[in-house]
C-alpha cells in the first residue's frame, strides 16, 4: 500500500534530523564542479509511516525515510536529469556529469528548445498549517487510536470486519538553481480511513468514512470526531443491510463531496492534463478526448460550473508556494462559467503546446523528474443549499462515498459505484438503497449539472494515490467540492 521508493529505512521511532539538510547541499555545491548552461538542484527528504488495525488488533506498521537530490542540467536548450542519494562531493559531481551528458546525448531527438525562462528564479518558504506537529504523535499513540477505533466498530451486531488506518508523511523540499532560485517547503500530511463490513443472511455490505487526506498535524487523530464517525458508520451499515437494491432508471442524481471529488478527478482532472493531450501518456495511463482546439471554446458544463486549480486553499493536500520546477503557485480557472479555458500543464507543456496552463509540474520524490500533475482541482461553491436541491427533485437518488470506478482511456465513458444511497421522491428524502451506481459520458454528464452547492456543503478532500508516468509516480492530490445535482442520469443497482 506504500508506494514510495526508499533509499534506506530507519528503525521504528527514529526520526532523521533534516533541519540543516539544505546547508549541507549548499556547502557541497561550493566544492562541486557544476556544469551546464543552467542547473537546478532539488533536494527531497521524507519520513513516512503507515499504520493499520483490524478488528481491534495491530495489523500493519511501517516507517520509512528517504533523502536524495535531483540534478537538472540544461545544455543548448535541452534538459538532462540525474538523481542520487549519494550526498557526497563525488556523488553530486557524478549526478551533474550524468545530467549534462544526458542533455547532450538526447539533443538530436529534442522536440523543443528551452531556455532559462522555464525555471524562473524564485525565493521563499512554505509550511503546512498544523496545530500540533505530526512528530508529537508516538507510534504507540497512533496505533492505540487505530486499535480502539477498529475495536469499537467490530462491536456492531452485524459487523464481520472492521478496520482503521493512517498514513503520515513529513516532507521537505529544498531547491536552488544557477539563476538564483532558493526556496524551501515543508509538508505535513495525514491520510486516514475507517470502515466496517457487515453480513445479514446472504447479504454483505460495507460502509467507510471515505479516504481523507489533508495537510494537517496530530490534531487529525481526534477521538471525538472519530466517535461520531463510528456511530454513523454502524447506523448506516445496519440501514444498508435492510435496504432494497437501488432502482435502475434515468433520474436526478445528487452527489456529495466524498463521491463527487473522484468524479472531478477522473473526468475533469485527468483529461485536462496537457501531457496527455500532447500524447506523452498515451501508451500507459491513456489519452484524452480533449483536443488543443477545445481550449477557449468547449462547453464543458453549464455557466454555473467553475473549476479551479487552487494551490492556495489552506490544508488542501496539494497546496504549496512553488511547483517542482520552481514556478510560483497561483489559483487559476480551468473551466470558467462552463467554458474550458486552461489546461493542467506545467511551464514545459505550456511552451510545447501553446496552451495556457498552471503551476502543476510535480515530482513524487527526489528520483523522479517533475511532470504535469493535478494538484488541487476544485469546484467553486455555487448558490444552492442541499435542501433546495432535494426539494426541487421529483424523483432521484442521493449518493455518498465512492466504492468503485471505471473510465475509458480517453476519459469519456465512465461508471461509478457508491456505498450509500437515499431515494428522493416528490421533493423529500426517502429510504436508503444499497449498491447505488451511475454511468455517463463526460461532457454530456457535466452539461446535465443543474445545481452547485453553496459553502455549507463545500468540503476539502484529498487522495495520496494518483498514479501516472513511466517510471510510475504516485502523488497526492486535493479536491474541494460542494454537493451538486445532475438531471437525467442513468442510475442502476447491482453489485
Ligand atoms: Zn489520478
Amino acid at each position: 500500500m506504500f508506494f514510495m521508493v526508499y533509499a534506506y529505512s530507519a528503525k521504528e521511532g527514529e526520526i532523521e534530523d533534516r533541519g540543516t539538510a539544505m546547508q549541507e547541499i549548499r556547502d557541497l555545491l561550493k566544492k562541486v564542479e557544476t556544469v551546464g548552461d543552467w542547473w537546478g538542484v532539488r533536494e527531497y527528504s521524507e519520513k513516512g509511516q503507515f499504520r493499520m488495525a483490524r478488528n481491534g488488533q495491530n495489523s500493519a506498521n511501517s516507517t520509512s525515510v528517504t533523502r536524495g537530490v535531483m540534478v537538472e542540467v540544461m545544455n543548448d536548450g535541452v534538459l538532462g536529469y540525474a538523481a542520487t542519494s549519494n550526498l557526497t562531493k563525488a556523488g553530486i559531481e557524478m549526478a551533474f556529469k550524468r545530467a549534462s551528458a544526458q542533455a547532450r546525448s538526447i539533443a538530436k531527438f529534442s522536440l523543443t528548445q528551452f531556455d532559462e525562462s522555464i525555471r524562473p528564479a524564485n525565493k521563499g518558504t512554505y509550511s503546512s498549517p498544523v496545530e500540533r506537529t505530526l512528530s508529537d504523535l508516538s507510534p504507540a499513540e497512533i496505533q492505540d487510536f487505530l486499535i480502539k477505533t477498529s475495536s469499537v466498530l467490530k462491536k456492531g451486531s452485524s459487523v464481520i470486519e472492521a478496520s482503521a488506518w493512517a498514513m503520515l508523511s513529513e516532507t521537505e523540499i529544498n531547491y536552488i538553481s544557477s539563476n538564483g532560485s532558493d526556496w524551501k517547503q515543508n509538508f505535513s500530511i495525514l491520510t486516514k480511513d475507517s470502515s466496517v463490513t457487515g453480513k445479514k443472511d446472504d447479504l454483505i455490505q460495507s460502509r467507510s468514512s471515505g479516504m481523507q487526506g489533508l495537510q494537517w498535524g496530530a490534531e487529525a487523530l481526534s477521538s471525538e470526531t472519530q466517535a461520531s464517525t463510528n456511530e454513523k458508520l454502524l447506523t448506516q451499515l445496519d440501514e444498508l443491510l435492510c435496504a432494497p437494491e437501488c432502482p435502475s432508471e434515468t433520474m436526478d442524481l445528487l452527489l456529495t463531496p466524498d463521491q463527487l471529488y473522484l468524479q472531478v478527478h477522473e473526468s475533469i482532472g485527468h483529461p485536462l492534463e496537457l501531457d496527455r493531450i500532447l500524447g506523452d501518456e498515451r501508451n500507459y495511463a491513456g489519452w484524452s478526448f480533449v483536443s488543443p482546439e477545445d481550449f477557449g471554446s468547449l462547453k464543458y458544463g453549464p455557466s454555473i460550473l467553475n473549476v479551479t486549480y487552487d494551490p492556495t486553499l489552506a490544508s488542501e493536500m496539494a497546496s504549496f508556494a512553488f511547483d517542482d520546477n520552481g514556478v510560483k503557485a497561483t489559483k487559476e480557472h480551468l473551466i470558467k462559467d462552463g467554458v474550458l479555458v486552461r489546461g493542467i500543464g506545467g511551464i514545459e507543456s505550456q511552451k510545447r503546446s501553446g496552451i495556457a496552463g498552471v503551476s502543476c509540474a510535480r515530482a513524487t520524490s527526489w528520483n523522479r523528474p517533475a511532470i504535469d500533475r493535478m494538484g488541487n482541482i476544485n469546484i467553486e461553491p455555487g448558490e444552492s443549499s442541499v435542501t433546495e436541491m432535494i426539494s426541487s427533485t421529483e424523483r432521484g437518488v442521493l449518493m455518498e462515498t465512492n466504492r468503485s470506478w471505471s473510465i475509458d482511456d480517453y476519459r469519456n465513458k465512465f461508471q461509478f459505484g457508491c456505498e450509500y444511497g437515499r431515494l428522493i421522491e416528490n421533493g423529500e428524502l426517502k429510504g436508503v438503497v444499497r449498491n447505488p451506481n451511475y454511468r455517463g459520458a463526460t461532457v454530456n454528464f457535466w452539461n446535465n449539472l443543474s445545481h452547485v452547492g453553496n459553502k455549507d456543503s463545500f468540503e476539502v478532500w484529498g487522495s495520496p494515490y494518483c498514479g501516472k508516468g513511466e517510471p510510475n509516480q504516485i502523488i497526492r492530490v486535493g479536491h474541494a467540492i460542494p454537493t451538486c445535482k445532475f438531471k437525467n442520469i442513468e442510475v442502476f443497482g447491482g453489485a
